[in-house]
Protein backbone atom coordinates (compact mmCIF):
# COMPACT_ATOMS: atom_id res chain seq x y z
CA UNK A 1 0.00 0.00 0.00
CA UNK A 2 1.50 3.47 -0.66
CA UNK A 3 1.93 5.37 2.38
CA UNK A 4 2.72 8.55 1.51
CA UNK A 5 -0.62 10.91 2.15
CA UNK A 6 -2.71 13.75 0.08
CA UNK A 7 -5.03 16.85 1.86
CA UNK A 8 -8.27 15.73 1.26
CA UNK A 9 -11.55 17.07 1.53
CA UNK A 10 -15.19 15.10 1.26
CA UNK A 11 -18.62 15.28 1.47
CA UNK A 12 -21.56 13.54 1.17
CA UNK A 13 -24.22 13.30 -1.22
CA UNK A 14 -26.18 16.15 0.25
CA UNK A 15 -23.23 18.22 1.72
CA UNK A 16 -24.42 18.65 4.98
CA UNK A 17 -21.47 17.04 5.81
CA UNK A 18 -18.35 17.70 5.06
CA UNK A 19 -14.87 16.68 5.94
CA UNK A 20 -10.80 17.27 5.79
CA UNK A 21 -8.47 14.51 6.16
CA UNK A 22 -5.20 13.14 5.11
CA UNK A 23 -5.67 9.91 2.79
CA UNK A 24 -3.80 7.13 1.86
CA UNK A 25 -4.05 6.93 -1.93
CA UNK A 26 -3.87 3.48 -2.18
CA UNK A 27 -7.62 2.53 -1.83
CA UNK A 28 -9.14 -0.66 -1.10
CA UNK A 29 -12.34 -3.00 -1.67
CA UNK A 30 -14.08 -4.78 1.48
CA UNK A 31 -16.53 -7.75 0.52
CA UNK A 32 -16.96 -8.67 4.04
CA UNK A 33 -21.13 -9.74 4.13
CA UNK A 34 -21.58 -6.51 7.18
CA UNK A 35 -19.88 -4.14 4.20
CA UNK A 36 -21.99 -5.23 1.38
CA UNK A 37 -25.10 -5.02 3.32
CA UNK A 38 -24.40 -1.66 4.01
CA UNK A 39 -23.32 -0.64 1.17
CA UNK A 40 -24.75 -2.72 -1.45
CA UNK A 41 -21.85 -3.79 -3.00
CA UNK A 42 -17.79 -4.22 -1.52
CA UNK A 43 -17.06 -1.34 0.69
CA UNK A 44 -15.07 1.26 -1.69
CA UNK A 45 -12.21 2.17 1.62
CA UNK A 46 -10.24 5.20 1.48
CA UNK A 47 -7.64 4.61 4.57
CA UNK A 48 -7.04 8.29 6.42
CA UNK A 49 -3.92 8.93 8.80
CA UNK A 50 -4.57 11.02 11.96
CA UNK A 51 -7.73 12.93 12.71
CA UNK A 52 -10.42 14.00 10.05
CA UNK A 53 -11.94 17.11 10.94
CA UNK A 54 -15.79 16.74 10.34
CA UNK A 55 -18.00 19.97 9.92
CA UNK A 56 -21.70 19.74 9.79
CA UNK A 57 -21.07 16.54 12.53
CA UNK A 58 -24.89 16.98 13.86
CA UNK A 59 -25.76 15.50 11.14
CA UNK A 60 -23.87 12.14 10.89
CA UNK A 61 -26.02 9.22 12.47
CA UNK A 62 -23.39 6.46 14.12
CA UNK A 63 -24.02 2.91 14.14
CA UNK A 64 -21.57 0.33 16.22
CA UNK A 65 -21.06 -2.23 13.91
CA UNK A 66 -18.66 -4.35 16.71
CA UNK A 67 -17.21 -4.11 19.88
CA UNK A 68 -14.34 -2.38 17.75
CA UNK A 69 -15.59 -0.24 15.20
CA UNK A 70 -18.44 1.99 14.57
CA UNK A 71 -20.02 3.32 10.55
CA UNK A 72 -21.05 6.75 10.08
CA UNK A 73 -23.73 8.10 7.49
CA UNK A 74 -25.61 11.32 6.55
CA UNK A 75 -28.88 11.18 8.35
CA UNK A 76 -29.83 13.88 5.49
CA UNK A 77 -29.04 12.00 2.54
CA UNK A 78 -28.32 8.53 3.50
CA UNK A 79 -24.51 8.68 2.25
CA UNK A 80 -22.00 6.22 4.22
CA UNK A 81 -19.03 8.44 5.23
CA UNK A 82 -16.78 6.22 7.41
CA UNK A 83 -15.94 2.75 8.93
CA UNK A 84 -13.86 3.65 12.27
CA UNK A 85 -12.06 1.46 14.26
CA UNK A 86 -11.91 2.50 18.12
CA UNK A 87 -8.68 3.93 19.98
CA UNK A 88 -7.02 1.24 21.28
CA UNK A 89 -4.07 1.53 22.51
CA UNK A 90 -0.91 3.10 20.04
CA UNK A 91 -4.73 4.86 18.27
CA UNK A 92 -5.81 7.52 20.30
CA UNK A 93 -8.25 8.31 17.76
CA UNK A 94 -8.43 5.17 16.13
CA UNK A 95 -8.50 4.77 12.60
CA UNK A 96 -10.72 6.68 10.20
CA UNK A 97 -12.01 4.58 6.65
CA UNK A 98 -13.25 6.44 4.77
CA UNK A 99 -15.84 5.35 1.88
CA UNK A 100 -13.84 5.96 -1.14
CA UNK A 101 -16.61 7.64 -3.11
CA UNK A 102 -16.97 10.91 -0.60
CA UNK A 103 -13.29 11.76 -1.62
CA UNK A 104 -13.62 14.59 -3.92
CA UNK A 105 -10.19 14.13 -4.63
CA UNK A 106 -10.74 10.96 -6.81
CA UNK A 107 -8.40 11.23 -9.66
CA UNK A 108 -5.37 10.39 -6.61
CA UNK A 109 -6.81 6.87 -5.52
CA UNK A 110 -5.31 4.21 -7.04
CA UNK A 111 -7.24 0.71 -6.56
CA UNK A 112 -4.50 -1.38 -4.05
CA UNK A 113 -6.22 -3.84 -2.19
CA UNK A 114 -8.67 -6.39 -1.81
CA UNK A 115 -9.83 -7.74 1.68
CA UNK A 116 -11.72 -10.61 2.58
CA UNK A 117 -11.93 -12.11 -0.55
CA UNK A 118 -13.44 -15.11 -0.13
CA UNK A 119 -16.42 -13.47 1.27
CA UNK A 120 -17.54 -12.03 -2.39
CA UNK A 121 -20.74 -13.53 -3.45
CA UNK A 122 -19.22 -14.46 -6.50
CA UNK A 123 -21.98 -12.16 -8.96
CA UNK A 124 -19.30 -9.77 -9.52
CA UNK A 125 -15.16 -9.44 -10.17
CA UNK A 126 -12.52 -6.36 -10.59
CA UNK A 127 -10.68 -6.75 -13.39
CA UNK A 128 -6.75 -7.38 -13.18
CA UNK A 129 -6.80 -8.71 -9.87
CA UNK A 130 -2.81 -9.70 -9.91
CA UNK A 131 -2.49 -5.98 -9.63
CA UNK A 132 -3.38 -5.22 -5.98
CA UNK A 133 -2.83 -7.48 -2.45
CA UNK A 134 -6.16 -9.78 -2.08
CA UNK A 135 -6.30 -10.63 1.31
CA UNK A 136 -8.42 -13.33 3.00
CA UNK A 137 -10.40 -12.93 6.43
CA UNK A 138 -7.30 -14.59 7.98
CA UNK A 139 -4.57 -13.27 6.07
CA UNK A 140 -6.06 -9.56 7.33
CA UNK A 141 -6.42 -10.57 10.93
CA UNK A 142 -3.00 -12.11 11.22
CA UNK A 143 -1.78 -8.28 10.05
CA UNK A 144 -3.55 -7.11 12.44
CA UNK A 145 -2.90 -9.42 15.43
CA UNK A 146 0.68 -9.17 14.67
CA UNK A 147 1.56 -5.35 15.40
ZN1 LIG B 1 -25.77 14.09 3.37
ZN1 LIG C 1 -16.01 -5.18 5.42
Amino acid sequence: MTDKTFSASGACMCGKVTYTANIKPGAGACHCGMCRSWSGGPFMAAHAEGKVQFSGEAHISIYQSSQWAQRGFCKVCGANLFYHLLPRPGLPDGEYIMSAGTVKEQQSLTFDNEVFIEHAPGWYEFTAPETRSRLTEAELMAMYGAE
